[in-house]
């Protein structure tokens, strides 16, 4: 078995809305995941705007503290170098405004000077009387030895005094490069010696200013020899946080990296709470400090932006997906509702289907019984006619041989009985003409209009005075009998239909109307059809208003109707415009195929 139109329609439909709504998911969630990209990306590139800003300022802040602390380192140098013989006491005053404010991350100062191993006895010996008096040198590996002489702590830790800094490489490099190019140096990043004894997650990586002192003293011997070193220590971590937490704050973090160590080593770092942003690529930049370069290195936490800002793509993502859903849940009911309508439409075009089909039946079955109903009038009619010429042969007999017996009373009933069986035998023929003209096998010979019409007139001219003219009427293919009945009835009604204080003006003529096709026309001035009534004439029994004064059966147009059907043609009455009416009708001059087959089938 096939599928109906309607269940193959139906999955299609579905298929399609389907197909529809999962477009218009595929093109929110697409548009949706531009918008929220083109956001994301202009966020991330806000954020490194943001980012590029922060690393300026944290590199400035950088450059400008290790400006002021090899600036102050170098004054001080200086002002240790102006004095003529150094003592205790003196590096105490002159140190004595540093402290750890003045040096954020500074662990000490420390007055630095070298000896081999043979002076280290002299040198300590020379220095406790300068007022060093616990000094204790405490000499590390061999080669020249750089003694811290003096100290100064900055961290409230002890004094590292006697400390052999030469056991630092970073420290000596940095000694080595101020003392040979005359000025301050910053050291690689190291542990700072005086860490060794804490804890190590309290051990930072340290760096350490170095700044060379120069005999500068008037009076002095030595004036400008190079005396030693004052060099201040500087924690790393606690350096970057003094400077940088205000700039840097929850919004970056901050390392800073020492190249020269290998891989670069990250000295320090400021690392806040909140959770940084993979998304963009951290910022580096180099930072000058004296002799050397740091890098910087800046990377946003998700706090850099304001948070409204950070969740845009988010808010985005939200709002598309709203709208998506929204999209497709209005497409959903506009297929929906259009699946249904085109259901409703199918079940409304298949209901339509089985009326047709219905009422075909119903006509078909109708048509069978009209005809049958005609021919058993016809039958009827046939067997009615023998007792009613018995009926009125009687009557006539009556008439013609009795009349001078009968009474009044009974020469009236013979009156009406003669009027009744005449009607009767006009009903009757009428009746046979109706039944003959559905049913009576046609000719198909030449027929000769104008004779016909002729001949009618003739044969009616003894019934009463009437103005007739017959114009051109063609010769057609057709059965003579029946046509006859058409011309007879149409003029026969002309007449009729005259009142009697008028003489009937009748015309009679053909018109070609198309190749092969006449309409032909009998004009009377008789009492005319008023509009509404013209559709109905051709009907059986129909006899309309004005007519009841003129005697007649109401079937002599419908066997008109029944015979032009016959002859593949159309009939109808329109209003004469001189008074009256123009009754027509329309016939070819050859009857077609179709309608001698028909007539085949029907005989
Ligand atoms: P009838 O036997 O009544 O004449 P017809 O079928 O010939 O039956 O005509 C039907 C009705 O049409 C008539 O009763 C009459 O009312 C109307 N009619 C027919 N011919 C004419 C005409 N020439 N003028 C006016 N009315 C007509």
């Amino acid at each position: 078995m096939t599928p109906s139109t309607d269940q193959r329609t139906r999955p299609a439909g579905f298929r399609r809305s389907l197909l529809v709504l999962v477009l218009v998911a595929l093109v929110g969630l697409g548009g949706t995941t531009l918008a929220a990209l083109a956001l994301r990306n202009a966020e991330q590139d806000r954020t490194t705007r943001a980012v590029a800003q922060r690393t300026t300022i944290i590199s400035q802040a950088i450059s400008a503290e290790v400006s002021r602390y090899s600036a102050s380192l170098l004054d001080l140098a200086a002002s240790v170098g102006a004095q003529s013989s150094l003592e205790a006491a003196e590096f105490t005053a002159i140190t004595a405004a540093v402290d750890r404010r003045r040096f954020p991350g500074g662990t000490g100062l420390s007055l630095v000077v070298p000896t081999t191993g043979d002076g280290i006895a002299a040198l300590q010996t020379r220095w406790r009387q300068l007022g060093a008096t616990n000094l204790t040198l405490r000499p590390n590996g061999g080669g020249l030895h750089r003694f811290s002489v003096l100290n100064k702590p900055l961290d409230g830790s002890g004094s590292i005094a006697g400390l052999d800094l030469s056991a630092s490489v970073q420290v000596v490099e940095a000694m080595n490069a101020a003392q040979a190019g005359h000025r301050v140096t910053v050291s690689r990043a190291y542990r700072l010696l005086k860490d060794s004894d804490l804890s190590p997650e309290r051990r930072q990586l340290s760096f350490v200013f170095v700044a060379p002192i120069y005999a500068t003293s008037p009076g002095a011997t030595d004036n400008g020899r190079f005396r030693g070193w004052l060099t201040l220590g500087v924690r790393g971590y606690d350096f970057l946080s003094e400077v940088v937490a205000g700039s840097a704050g929850d919004r970056v973090a901050v390392t800073l990296l020492d190249n020269e160590s290998g891989d670069p080593l990250p000295m320090a770092s400021w690392t806040p709470d909140v959770a940084v942003d993979r998304n963009v690529e951290p910022r580096e930049v180099p930072v000058s400090v004296a002799q050397r370069t740091w890098t910087l290195r800046v990377e946003p936490t998700r706090r850099l932006l304001t948070d409204s800002v950070q969740s845009f793509d988010e808010v985005a993502w939200l709002i598309g997906l709203v709208l998506t859903a929204l999209l497709v849940a209005l497409t959903g009911t506009i297929a929906t509702s259009r699946n249904r309508a085109l259901r409703r439409v199918e079940e409304a075009t298949a209901a339509l289907r089985t009326d047709i089909a219905r009422r075909e039946e119903v006509e078909h079955r109708l048509r069978q019984r009209e005809t049958e109903l005609v021919g058993f009038a016809g039958v009827v009619a046939h067997d009615l006619r023998s007792p009613l010429a018995r009926i009125m042969g009687y009557a006539d007999f009556l008439q013609e041989e009795a009349y001078d017996r009968l009474d009044d009373m009974q020469r009236d009933f013979l009156a009406r009985l003669r009027k009744g069986a005449n009607h009767m035998r006009v009903l009757i023929d009428d009746l046979l003409d109706y039944a003959t003209a559905e049913n009576r096998t046609m000719a198909n010979v030449p027929v000769d209009l104008h004779r016909l019409a002729e001949e009618i007139t003739r044969e009616r001219s003894g019934d009463r005075t009437a103005d007739v003219v017959v114009g051109e009427l063609p010769t057609i293919y057709g059965d003579p009998t029946l046509l006859r009945q058409v011309l007879d009835n149409l003029i026969g009604n002309a007449i009729k239909y005259t009142p009697a204080d008028r003489e009937p003006r009748i015309r009679i003529g053909c018109r070609a109307v198309s190749e092969g096709r006449w309409r032909c026309e009998v004009s009377d001035n008789g009492i005319g059809i008023p509009e509404q009534d013209r559709g109905a004439v051709f009907d059986a029994f129909t006899r309309v208003g004005g007519s009841e004064n003129f005697p007649g059966t109401g079937l002599g147009l419908a066997i008109v109707h029944r015979i032009i059907e016959r002859h593949d043609g159309r009939v109808g009455v329109d209003e004469n415009p001189e008074g009256g009416s123009v009754f027509w009708f329309t016939v070819p001059e050859r009857l077609p195929m179709r309608n001698l087959e028909t007539q085949k089938q029907m005989s």
